[in-house]
């Protein structure tokens, strides 16, 4: 079959991906051209040159092409996704008095749907096969189901990390109709569906969300949490994590901006993962992008996209991002030592990694982020003759990093079933979605008036009530943002 056909491969059947430059991002990394990548189940069969494969195997061209592991991104809000673009130019704060004091209550249970359905299919078609649902605006039950149910309609692998804003985590947590719905969910979700619990420790001395990481444990489900976030969380909650026991490997921290070096020393003694959203940093003001920081400390990364108020959900932008950040942090250091940085430290592979088994670890999947037999078939071609960009392919991590885009990603296989084929997405219904997206914006402009929405678009100033606390539900305010920073806020590299 040839791309001209448009036929996309039918289900249940074995697929090769022929004659293509092979990133299987294995543990040497190797990199195969002209070479085969045989997929049978929901399985990597084989990978090599001139593979045999089965009768009946449908044939994928991927000549000129790089063929790698689906891409993971282990942070994002998908029920903002209706709010596309809203926020451009807000600052975290602005965002937090958006979200967390005024409108994430006027989100119904059929709005998170809307957002999570849009987002699914934005990730997929984006080559990201696993996302993590960050999911903070389940104020109710039938807001949660919601969000599931729109996950299981999409055919990616998703992690639900259960989470609302509008309580305290040691109450919702407690709340015994959560524990049903997680265990009930949970049970026969199948292997495209994982959970998480999702809460921010503020660093009040009390510590109530300790409550919280004892639910987790209860439940055995992994803790992600925003941390090291400017004007919100701090070194104080990665202590008071620490003291009590409950940073483990499986956590994973969001940002990890904002930090000292003993919280990335507790980090990286416990085994945890940080999630870097690049993009996000940059704009919102959590802190410096951290992995020129957590590279020091051999704490290992993840990507993310956090929110589509800002940003899409391509990983193609935060591999981009984060490899400048971290490179303009590195000269910007060394020239304020009268020194020149002659080699680049962080390189272009190191950020493919980062995308696909950084993401893999952070969730505790070994069998996600690799082509080699054996593996789960999560699978994209980045391939586009129509462009003129894709060729020449001289070096392959450094054309995915800084060449390639969401529209040269030609075929995406999740669990061995083909999602995208020819550039276009396999079964998604993008005029019932545009209605149901419609049908949620018109409710919360409506709900918000139009003098408001034109406002939250473009906000003046900042409510004061945020600036020290954004979680609505404690009245703890931490006033470690008040003390001035060095010029350029963290410790020096040597
Ligand atoms: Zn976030």
């Amino acid at each position: 079959m040839s791309d001209r056909d448009n036929e996309v491969p039918a289900a249940g059947r074995p697929v090769v991906l022929r004659g293509g430059t092979v990133l299987t991002m294995d543990d040497a990394h190797t990199v195969l051209t002209d070479a085969d990548v045989l997929v049978v189940g929901d399985r990597i069969a084989a990978v090599g040159t001139a593979l045999e494969v089965p009768d009946g195997t449908q044939e994928i061209d991927a000549r000129g092409g790089i063929v790698m592991p689906g891409m993971i991104d282990t942070h994002r809000h998908m029920w903002q996704t209706a709010m596309r673009g809203y926020g451009a130019d807000w600052t975290l704060t602005q965002y937090f008095v958006w979200y967390y004091l005024e409108h994430g209550k006027t989100f119904r249970p059929e709005d998170v749907h809307a957002g999570n359905l849009l987002s699914a299919w934005d990730a997929l078609e984006a080559g990201v096969t696993t996302t993590v649902d960050w999911s903070h605006g389940l104020q109710t039950i039938d807001h949660a189901e919601a969000a599931v149910d729109a996950l299981q309609a999409v055919p990616g692998r998703f992690v639900l990390a259960y989470g609302n804003i509008q309580a305290g985590p040691w109450e919702w947590t407690a709340d015994p109709a959560v524990r049903a719905f997680l265990e009930r969910r949970r049970r026969g979700s199948g292997d495209l569906l994982g959970f998480q619990l999702a809460f921010d420790v503020t660093g009040d001395p009390a510590f109530p969300e300790k409550a919280a990481f004892e639910a987790a444990r209860d439940l055995g489900l992994p803790v992600t949490t925003h941390a090291g976030v400017w004007g919100a969380t701090n070194d104080d909650g990665i202590r008071l994590m620490h003291e009590h026991g409950f940073m483990t490997p499986e956590t994973v921290y969001v940002h990890a901006s904002t930090l000292s070096s003993d919280s990335y020393q507790r980090i990286a003694a416990t085994g945890g993962s940080a999630s870097v959203s690049t993009e996000s940093e940059q704009s919102a003001g959590q802190g410096y992008p951290s992995t020129w920081q957590l590279r020091r400390f051999d704490i290992p990364v993840s990507l993310s996209m956090d929110t589509s108020v800002w940003w899409s959900s391509d990983l193609f932008s935060a591999m981009r991002t984060t490899l400048g950040a971290d490179r303009s942090r590195e000269h910007l250091e060394a020239h304020a030592a009268g020194d020149t940085v002659t080699h680049v430290h962080l390189r272009a592979e190191q950020v493919v990694d980062w995308a696909t088994r950084g993401g893999a670890r952070a969730l505790g999947r070994d069998d996600l982020g690799r082509l080699e037999p054996g593996a789960k078939a999560d699978v994209v071609l980045i391939k586009n003759d129509a462009s003129p960009v894709s060729f020449p392919l001289l070096n392959p991590y450094g054309h995915v990093a800084f060449q390639a885009q969401r529209g040269d990603v030609h075929t995406v296989i999740v669990d061995g079933r083909v999602v995208k084929y020819a550039h276009r997405l396999v079964g998604a219904d993008l005029p019932a979605l545009r209605r149901t997206i419609d049908a949620t914006v018109e409710h919360l402009r409506s709900t918000m008036g139009e003098e408001a929405w034109a406002q939250g678009m473009n906000p003046d100033r900042p409510h004061d009530e945020v600036l020290d606390n954004p979680y609505q539900y404690t009245d703890y305010k931490s006033e470690s943002t008040h003390d001035a920073r060095p010029a350029v806020p963290a410790e020096p590299l040597l």
